[in-house]
C-alpha cells in the first residue's frame, strides 16, 4: 500500500497543456477513478504516475518519497492498458506465474498465488490452455491478473474494459473491485464511462481539458457537481439545465423558466440568468406541480421511462419508474422537483451557485 501525492503536476507537450496544475492526493489503499472526456488529460496523468512520462512541473511523491526522476521498474506499480499485452505462445498459467518467477517466488508460493488468482479472476478451467485461443474477454482479464498477481502496491488501469463487450464488462466491474478488496492497493483507474467510475471508485477526480474540476466520492460529485460539466457528466442522462432569471414570487424569489414554469421558492437574489438543475430520476409527476412540458418522445427501457421533454428551446429528460403513469407522447406533463433536490448554475461561469 501506498499514498500517492500529485503537486502542482503539469505536462506540456510544446506549446499544448495536457495536464495543467493537478493537485490531488490518492490514499493508501484507496481506489480513485480519473474520468473524463477523451483528450482531457487523463492518460497523460497516468503515464507520470507510472514514470512513463516525465511531468514538465510539479512533482510525484509516493509516501513522502519523490518519484519525479526515478524510473518506471522501480517505482513498484503494476499497469493495465486497454489494449492487453499477454505472451500469446504461452498457457495462461504461465501467464500468471510470469511476473512472480522474475521475482524469483518459490515454486510453492507460485502455485499458490497463481491458483488463487485464477479462481477469483474465474481463470481456473483455461489454465492450461494457449493463450493464443482466447477470446478478447478472457485475454483482458488474464492481463489484469497477471499485473495483480504480483501484488504491485500501486495498480494503475488505464480503460482496461474499453474494448471488451458490454455484458463482460459488468461481470469485470464486480471482480476489479473485489480484487481490490482482497489485495487492498492503491488503485488509479482512468475511464471516460461514468457508471464505471461511478460503481467502482471510493472517489472520482473529474477531469477536462487537462484541468482536474472535482475530486469526491460518487455520490458527492452526483449530489453537488461543481459546475454544469460536472453536472452533465455524471449521470446517465446527465442532469438537466434549464435557462432561467431570478424573479420575485409570491412567496419569495423563484426563477422564471420561460414556457416550463418556474422554480419552487429560492434564496438567490433577482435579476441573475441562471441555470436551473435537476436530475431525470428526481422528476415528480405532479398535476399541481410548478412544471410544465411536452413530451417529445417515450423511451421505454424496461423498469425505467425516460420521457424526453421539450418547451420552446428549453429540453429536460425525465426518469420514472415503468409502473408510474404519465401523460401520452405529444402531451403536456406537469411535474415538481423538491427544493432539496435542486441545483442552481451561473450562466455566464457556469459554476454552481
Ligand atoms: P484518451 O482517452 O483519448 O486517451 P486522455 O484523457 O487519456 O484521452 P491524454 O491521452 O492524456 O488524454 O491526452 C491529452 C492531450 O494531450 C490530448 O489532446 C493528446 O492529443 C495530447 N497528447 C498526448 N500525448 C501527446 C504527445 N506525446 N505529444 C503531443 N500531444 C500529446
Amino acid at each position: 500500500m501506498t499514498e500517492i501525492v500529485m503537486q502542482n503536476l503539469g505536462k506540456d507537450f510544446g506549446d499544448f497543456t495536457a495536464l495543467a496544475n493537478m493537485d490531488l492526493t490518492i490514499g493508501d489503499g484507496e481506489f480513485v477513478a480519473l474520468l473524463g472526456p477523451s483528450g482531457c488529460g487523463k492518460s497523460t496523468t497516468m503515464n507520470m504516475i507510472a514514470g512513463m512520462l516525465t511531468p514538465s512541473h510539479g512533482d510525484i511523491r509516493f509516501d513522502g518519497r519523490n518519484m519525479n526522476d526515478v524510473p518506471m521498474a522501480k517505482r513498484g506499480v503494476g499497469f493495465v492498458f486497454q489494449n492487453y499485452a499477454i505472451f500469446t505462445h504461452m498457457t495462461v498459467r504461465d501467464n500468471l506465474a510470469y511476473g512472480l518467477k522474475a521475482q524469483g517466488v518459490s515454486k510453492s508460493e507460485i502455485t499458490r498465488r497463481v491458483g488463487e488468482m485464477a479462481e477469483l479472476l474465474q481463470l481456473s478451467p483455461m489454465l492450461d490452455r494457449k493463450a493464443a485461443g482466447l477470446s478478447v474477454n478472457i485475454l483482458q482479464r488474464l492481463a489484469i491478473g497477471r499485473s495483480a498477481v504480483v501484488e504491485p502496491a500501486i495498480f494503475l488501469l488505464d480503460e482496461p474494459l474499453s474494448n471488451v463487450d458490454a455484458a463482460f464488462r459488468a461481470v469485470m466491474r464486480s471482480e476489479l473491485k473485489a480484487l481490490q478488496r482482497q489485495f487492498k492497493q492503491t488503485m488509479v483507474y482512468v475511464t471516460h464511462d461514468q457508471l464505471e467510475a461511478m460503481t467502482m471508485a471510493d472517489r472520482i477526480a473529474v477531469m477536462d481539458h487537462g484541468k482536474l474540476l472535482q475530486v469526491g466520492t460518487p455520490l458527492e460529485v452526483y449530489n453537488n457537481p461543481v459546475d454544469t460539466f460536472v453536472a452533465q457528466f455524471i449521470g446517465a442522462p446527465g442532469m438537466n439545465l434549464l435557462s432561467g432569471t431570478v424573479t420575485g414570487g409570491d412567496t419569495g424569489n423563484v426563477i422564471d423558466l420561460g414556457s416550463a414554469g418556474h422554480s419552487g421558492p429560492v434564496t438567490t437574489g433577482q435579476g441573475g440568468d441562471v441555470l436551473f438543475g435537476f436530475r431525470p430520476e428526481q422528476v415528480h409527476p405532479d398535476p399541481n406541480g410548478p412544471l410544465e412540458m411536452r413530451i417529445v418522445t417515450v423511451e421505454r427501457i424496461g423498469a425505467r421511462t425516460i420521457l424526453h421533454l421539450d418547451a420552446g428551446a428549453r429540453r429536460a429528460k425525465a426518469v420514472l419508474d415503468s409502473e408510474t403513469p404519465h401523460p401520452d407522447q405529444g402531451e403536456l406533463f406537469r411535474f415538481s422537483v423538491a427544493a432539496s433536490d435542486a441545483r442552481l448554475f451561473d450562466s455566464a461561469t457556469q459554476g454552481a451557485l
